[in-house]
């Protein structure tokens, strides 16, 4: 039997404030409902409203629309050219950083997964690329597939979170 990992207090409230339901981030972290409702109201943290959401306010509120971006838009090439993302994962700078951050982390540092790893940019790449914090090991963190996805378009609101773990 799969072992469940550990629940993390503060990736539960974490993610919580980013907007998410308590649902979600169950699913995120895999847990169920009332653990992680638990520690949100031990934490002190208002409910979001489920339902109508009356009186929630998203966390996209005032911003694009997002859900069109990212790779549910067939136009979105993730801010770079096709052909400058590729040649970016196949650089040398890009597998060196890559492999040490796996040596490092060894597995998922959001929800411990060793399935499907890939390295985060805790910094986007949008706003790093270029810089030296491109490929610095301080700024990267190893995340699963699952939980990599969470942060996309979102990367500012993790940056504390993940730094912590670093
Ligand atoms: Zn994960």
């Amino acid at each position: 039997m799969a072992q469940r990992a550990k629940l993390d207090k503060e990736a539960v409230i974490s993610l919580y404030k980013t907007g998410m339901m308590i649902h979600e981030v169950a699913t995120q972290l895999h847990s169920s409902f009332y653990p992680i409702k638990r520690i949100i109201e031990e934490a002190g943290i208002k409910l979001h409203k489920g339902g109508n959401k009356k009186g929630y306010t998203p966390w996209n509120k005032g911003k694009p629309y997002l859900k069109l971006r990212g790779d549910k838009n067939p136009n979105w090439k993730g801010g770079v050219t096709l052909g400058q993302s590729q040649r970016r994962c196949h650089t040398i700078e890009y597998k060196n950083w890559k492999r040490a951050l796996l040596e490092r982390d060894g597995e998922c540092k959001m929800c411990g997964s060793i399935k499907l790893l890939e390295a985060h940019h805790i910094v986007s790449h949008r706003e790093c690329q270029g810089t030296e914090k491109e490929f610095d090991i301080n700024n990267g963190i190893i995340l699963c597939r699952r939980c990599h996805n969470t942060t996309k378009y979102k990367e500012h609101l993790f940056k504390d979170l993940l730094k912590s773990k670093l």
